[in-house]
């Protein structure tokens, strides 16, 4: 091993945005000495072997995780039981089991029973990310500056807890350490509700007459356009954080409908005071935001995102 080495052999399940992030990350700054990439098709397995992203490739999820230190999950989270139970054999005593899925509560439910006795499972969540997916979008930068929130069980062996933080912190994040239920719930408001708006605002949109649409394309600068970057996450990612994390999501929907009343009111009669009162406490929350340097508004994919021909200088960061 050399010195900044961490795990000796890494599997990734599942190589695209953030899986592929992951991987570039490591090679960059030498974190573990092997990768190994398992994935749903061989065309992105090729995919990852073209970009040197991965060292060797497996379509058998069991083949793949034999003999590994660490299994970083980087697929959609309703996939999870259907990957546990296919690697579960091949799980051996000592190994770590992690992932980056976007809900917590679901990991626990659907591998904890399925990992064997005396593999460590930490599940995480790096909370970086952008609107594009598989092997092609990731980048070395993703995590940089970014939280990552681990959720262990209660009791799980502090060891593997440290070499997981170590992994994300060599990667440029800052670690959290918080309970599966509480990350739910935070990210519910941070991140479910955000895209759940986003994505009924621009559905709204495309149910326009046809001569309207064309017009909201035209003018979308207008604030729909950062709207349209969230909505145009991926489909079934964000299917299945929905379906994950179901609880969180209709409690903070119900909270939203009735503050979007109150505010319906407040324009209906004309109460000018309520609106600015509310406007001026949310820059309150856009400033805090800034000053804790997470607004996007400093871009280290920037070159990148140029080439993409991306939208904006603020765009990264679909979670
Ligand atoms: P992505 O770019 O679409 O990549 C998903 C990868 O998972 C692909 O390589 C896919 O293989 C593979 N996969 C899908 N089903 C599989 C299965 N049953 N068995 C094995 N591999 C399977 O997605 P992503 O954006 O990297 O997201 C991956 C995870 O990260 C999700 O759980 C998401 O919640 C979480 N996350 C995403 C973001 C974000 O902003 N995108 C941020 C934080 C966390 P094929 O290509 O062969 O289909």
């Amino acid at each position: 091993m050399t010195e900044t080495q961490l795990f000796g052999r890494m599997t990734l399940i599942g190589v695209g945005l953030l899986g592929s992030s992951l991987a570039r990350a490591c090679k960059e700054r030498g974190l573990v000495g092997e990768i190994i990439g398992t994935a749903r098709s061989q065309a992105t397995l090729d995919k990852t072997l073209a970009l040197g992203i991965c060292d060797r490739v497996f379509l058998d999820p069991a083949e793949a995780v034999k003999d590994a230190d660490l299994v970083v999950i980087c697929a959609p989270v309703g996939a999870y039981a259907e990957i546990g139970a296919a690697i579960a054999p091949a799980l051996r005593p000592g190994m770590i089991v992690t992932d980056v899925g976007s809900v917590k509560q679901a990991v626990l439910r659907d591998l904890g029973a399925l990992i064997p006795e005396g593999v460590h499972l930490v599940p995480g969540h790096p909370v970086a990310g952008t609107e594009h997916s598989g092997p092609e979008a990731g980048f070395a930068e993703l995590f940089e500056n970014r939280h990552c929130i681990l959720t262990p069980s209660p009791g799980e062996d502090d060891a593997a807890i440290a070499q997981v933080q170590a992994l994300w912190e060599a990667c440029g994040s800052r670690v959290e350490i918080m309970e599966a239920t509480h990350h739910d719930r935070v990210l519910g408001i941070t991140s479910h509700l955000p895209h759940i708006i986003a994505y009924t605002i621009v559905g709204t949109a495309a149910d326009l007459e046809e001569s309207e649409r064309a017009e909201v394309i035209r003018f979308s600068a207008g604030g729909f356009r950062d709207f349209t970057r969230i909505a145009g996450s991926d489909p079934v990612m964000w299917r299945d954080i929905f379906l994950n994390n179901r609880e969180a999501v209709l409690e903070i929907l119900q909270r939203f409908n009735e503050d979007l009343t109150a505010l319906q009111r407040a324009i209906r009669w004309g109460e000018g005071e309520t609106l600015e009162k509310l406007f001026t406490r949310t820059r309150a929350i856009r400033r805090g935001i800034i000053e804790e340097g997470q607004a996007g508004t400093f871009d280290a994919r920037e070159p990148r995102a140029a080439a993409a021909k991306t939208q904006g200088p603020d765009d990264r960061g679909s979670e």
